[in-house]
Order: structure tokens, then C-alpha cells, then sequence
């Protein structure tokens, strides 16, 4: 069946249920799949819910079958439609909604809005464009609505818009064929020692392809590497004190040459735990590299930082990428050590 005809089945279904769409997010052909979601407001139960489908497995008209739902505090529908209402003059005009790129022809991103029974469609390809920031935390909202396992494709969809713009400070520009050439003869000896002896002894314990750049962290230094891979260009940074590319960075070529992923954990931070139900609040995502006594350290723009535990229980902040919950377990060990057991909802809910 096609995809389509799959949206247009799950369309008449709600219909029937007397289920109003007020946003709808599809997104198409990403990794050869296929996903739908959407906030409905069920008029007989008189509440909102979060509508989860991948469409890859639906093959009959009976859509009751494939879908699951979460329920949506009305709180935070209030919120996503009076922010959009806020911003709709950026998106009156149709043209402002279509972000088609026709030089990639893979994972498309459909969303609708219903505001005040119009309905406003926006169309883009591979991520979200930064001049569609206020769609930024609805879509947040949806994907904690639905199973965890989707919170990487969340934070690819907003990719873009998470890309700090800020310069970062490279040490070394090189003309260099990352998957081919010898890394060897970027460094000194005795740097090729150290490097792959950091390598060898799993000191990268993190490195991730993050916008288009490499972010590692190996032996507790931030390295970060971008490449060029038409133009074959290597731009290279770490912070250690080293004043030329050294054995922080040959560990981290050495791990992405390989093909290596070590995903860091992903937060949100709000500053006030409020904001969900304010306009105009932006959350900041961070990639996250663990704990240190009462500290989260992350990555902002291209420096690390430290941010209180202490966020956690304020509930300013979640965790939204985790593999096998091993932050959480950190996070609560630590705020159990020291504080109450006001854990709750240190993850966002699901
Ligand atoms: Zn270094």
C-alpha cells in the first residue's frame, strides 16, 4: 500500500472517531521508513492525545489495529497553539511553508497545523529549517509523547535548528582523505604512539556525528573534527593545551575511521519548569558526556561545561536520549546520595 493511501485511511479513521487532528507530523522515506504522528482531540472523551503509527507496518484498512496513543495534558496543547498563533504571521503565506530542497530526494518532513479550523501544511526535506524555530517545541512535545526509541530521529529532524552557528577555533585545516590517507603522517612519531595507545585503551568514550561535525571525547578532552569530503578537507580542534594536533585527536581520527559510534546523552534544559506553559521559551539541547560529583558535563558550542545536578530536581531539565537509561542511573545515584527523593521525571515522560 502506499504511503499516501496508508495517511489518507488513518485520516478518515480519526474522522470517524470523531478524533480533530490539530497538528500532524509525517515524516517520509527516512532510512526507508516511515512514520506518523499527530495530536488529536477526541471530542467525546473531550481530551488530547498524542497518535503514534509507523506506517511500514500498517497493510489493512484497519488502522485501530496499528496505532497507539498517549494522552496529552491540555496544558501543553494551549501552549504549542498559542505560541503558533503568536507566530502565524511568519507562516500566512504558502510559499514560507515549502522548504523542498529537489536535490534531496529522501526523508521528507510533512506537518499540519489546525489553527482556528485552518489548516496550515508545511513541506521540507532531510531537517527543519532554522526559520521554522517556533515549530521547535511542538515537535519536542510530540516525540515525548512517543516511544523512546524515536528520540534520534527527533533530534535529527531539529538538527539544524540545535546547531549553535558558533565558530569554532580549529587548530589545523588539512587537505586530507580522511577514510583513505594514512592518518600517520599528520603527526609526529611519538604522538602516533600515545594516540593509538589512547585508542586501543578505549579512552575515545564518546563520538558521535553531530550537524555534520565529529564530536569525541577522549581522555576527557573535547575533540572536534569536521570534514570535507568533497573537497577532502580536514579541519581539526581539541582542547587540550597542545598547540598542534595531537594524541587526543589521532584517538578520535583513529575511532571514526573505524566507523566507531558512541552516542552521547542528549538533555533539554528549560530555565524555569513553567515554560512549557509560556510563549516564547526556547529550550536549550546539549550533548551530555556523563556526571562529576554534582555536575553534568556537557558540550556547548565547542566548550565544555558543567551544569548542576540540582537541574534535575528542579525539573528544568530532561533527559531525552539515553541508551539504556545508564545517565538516569547516574543522575538519581547522585541526587540520592545527596538530596531527597524528588526523582521523578527525570526523564521526559513517555
Ligand atoms: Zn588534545
Amino acid at each position: 500500500m502506499l504511503i499516501d493511501k496508508k495517511i489518507d485511511l488513518i485520516n478518515k479513521y480519526f474522522k470517524k472517531k470523531k478524533e480533530m487532528i490539530i497538528m500532524e507530523l509525517v515524516i517520509k522515506d527516512y532510512n526507508n521508513s516511515n512514520f506518523y504522528m499527530a495530536i488529536v482531540f477526541n471530542k467525546r472523551l473531550e481530551k488530547f492525545k498524542v497518535a503514534y503509527i509507523p506506517l511500514d507496518v500498517v497493510n489493512s484498512s484497519k488502522i485501530a489495529d496499528y496505532i497507539c496513543y498517549q494522552f496529552i495534558n491540555i496544558k501543553t496543547v494551549n501552549y504549542i497553539l498559542e505560541s503558533l498563533n503568536s507566530e502565524k504571521d511568519k507562516f500566512e503565506d504558502p510559499s514560507a511553508r515549502n522548504n523542498l530542497n529537489e536535490n534531496i530526494n529522501n526523508f521528507y518532513i510533512e506537518i499540519s497545523i489546525n489553527l482556528a479550523e485552518k489548516v496550515y501544511k508545511f513541506k521540507t526535506t532531510k531537517y527543519l529549517p532554522k526559520k521554522w524555530i517556533y515549530l521547535f517545541d511542538p515537535i519536542v512535545i510530540i516525540f515525548e509523547h512517543i516511544p523512546n526509541i524515536m528520540s534520534e530521529l527527533c533530534t535529527e529532524i531539529l538538527s539544524v535548528i540545535t546547531d549553535s552557528n558558533v565558530s569554532i577555533d580549529y587548530k589545523s585545516s588539512l587537505n586530507f582523505d580522511l577514510f583513505n590517507d594514512n592518518i600517520d603522517d599528520l603527526f609526529e612519531k611519538t604522538i602516533c604512539k600515545q594516540g593509538l595507545e589512547y585508542y586501543n585503551n578505549s579512552e575515545v568514550k564518546f563520538v558521535e556525528n553531530v550537524n555534520g561535525k565529529y564530536f569525541a571525547i577522549v581522555k576527557d578532552h573535547l575533540v572536534i573534527i569536521e570534514y570535507n569530503s568533497k573537497q577532502k578537507v580536514l579541519n581539526l580542534y581539541c582542547d587540550c593545551k597542545s598547540h598542534v594536533p595531537g594524541k587526543h585527536i589521532y584517538a578520535a581520527l583513529m575511532a571514526i575511521r573505524n566507523k566507531e559510534v558512541k552516542e552521547f546523552y542528549k538533555i533539554m534544559v528549560v530555565d524555569k519548569k513553567e515554560d512549557f506553559a509560556k510563549e516564547n521559551q526556547r529550550a536549550k539541547y546539549y550533548l551530555c558526556f556523563g556526571t562529576e560529583k554534582d555536575t553534568l558535563n556537557v558540550i556547548e558550542a565547542s566548550a565544555k561545561k558543567k551544569l548542576p545536578i540540582s537541574i534535575f530536581e528542579n525539573k528544568t531539565a530532561k533527559i531525552i536520549y539515553d541508551i539504556d537509561d545508564k545517565l538516569k542511573k547516574s543522575v538519581t545515584k547522585i541526587l540520592k546520595q545527596h538530596h531527597s527523593d524528588k526523582i521523578d521525571n527525570i526523564m521526559s515522560q513517555r
